[in-house]
């Protein structure tokens, strides 16, 4: 019997050496170990045993046992490890392999334009608010003092949403809400997106941005307004820059007025470029706030006076960096932004 039990000893811890996996293991105990074990079934000739043997023969079994058990313990604990080796080699990461490439954009020549026309007029104390795109014809038209028959009104000329709501022709919506929500003083300008039905060629796109100028305080007069637009204007473009205000006609403002400024690439002198006259037409409209805009706003004309000014930022844009087509500013093609 005694050698029964050693001969299963040998086997197991054989058997046990040759295993790679959990399974097997947990096979192995229970064909040594288990209720129909070898083992037990060695043990349960016991009972033909002498009184002398019987305990030699059962310590020596349950000796076996725990040898047995612990060398499949030992051997569970091992395969765990090895196991976890395996995962973490699969998953380890190579730090020595070069990362990806994040491309760093930069501003669109556009937000450019944008942020440095904010800037300027920051630095002149105005606070710049913002309006929605989608506005009332209220606000686009009505309250702006335009009269029924104004041809921008026309189904031609503005994208309608509904008979009441628009997307915006102008950036002008924003001073009727600036002076509907809020009490003179205003100093403000407001920057942003504005369309009109306009066929795109060289220097129209039916998306264009505009910037808009409002000051509205006791006393204000047009000297404020010429000398605002002139510093503006020097700020923008250099010192040597001259304005020259034309009579105009807006139906929001009176009087309005037409600004030129010095030709960009002759500043003054005359040349080809500006048909010798020395000036660049038409950069920005502006005027006195028309008193009856301020009373639409439930702001007292007789009280507080006001001068608005707009301009187009997409032509500044395209001065200033020299592009000659406004279809660039809004193809997004990298080669053509990749300069500015
Ligand atoms: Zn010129």
């Amino acid at each position: 019997m005694k050698d029964k039990i050693s001969k299963i000893k040998e086997e197991a811890m054989e058997e046990i050496k040759d295993l790679n996996n959990m399974e097997d293991l947990e096979e192995l105990r229970i064909k040594f170990l288990g209720k129909k074990g070898e083992l037990t079934k060695v043990l349960r000739g016991m009972g033909k045993l002498s009184n002398k043997e019987r305990p030699v023969i059962g310590q020596m079994a349950n000796e076996v046992r725990q040898d047995i058990e612990k060398e499949i313990n030992n051997t569970k604990e091992s395969l765990k490890k090895e196991i976890q080796k395996k995962k973490l080699e699969k998953e380890r990461i190579d730090i020595s392999i070069p990362g990806k490439n994040i491309v760093l954009g930069h501003r669109h020549p556009l937000v450019k334009t944008i942020e440095e026309l904010e800037n300027i007029f920051m630095n002149m104390g105005f606070s710049v608010v913002y309006g929605p795109e989608v506005e009332t014809v209220e606000n686009n038209f009505d309250e702006l003092n335009s009269p029924e028959n104004h041809p921008s009104r026309d189904l031609t000329d503005t994208f309608y949403i509904t008979e009441d709501i628009l997307l915006r022709t102008h950036t002008s919506p924003v001073q009727i809400r600036v002076m509907k929500e809020n009490k003179p003083p205003l100093r403000i300008v407001s920057a942003g997106r504005t369309f009109r039905f306009d066929d795109v060629d060289d220097t129209h796109s039916p998306m264009f941005h505009q910037l808009e100028g409002l000051v509205v305080d006791e006393n204000v007069t047009m000297a404020n307004l010429k000398e605002t637009i002139d510093t503006f204007i020097k700020e923008l473009f250099g010192e040597d820059m001259h304005t020259r205000f034309r009579p105009h006609y807006f139906p929001f403002t009176e009087p309005s007025a037409e600004v030129d400024v010095s030709c960009f690439n002759c500043k003054g002198k005359g040349c080809e470029e500006c048909n010798g006259t020395g000036w660049s037409m038409e950069l920005l409209g502006c005027g006195m706030v028309n008193p009856k805009v301020l009373q639409n706003c439930g702001i007292d004309p007789d009280k507080y006076s006001g001068f608005a000014f707009g301009l187009g930022i997409d032509r500044i844009a395209m001065v200033k960096y020299g592009i000659d087509n406004i279809r660039l500013l809004f193809e997004n093609d990298m080669r053509f932004l990749e300069q500015f």
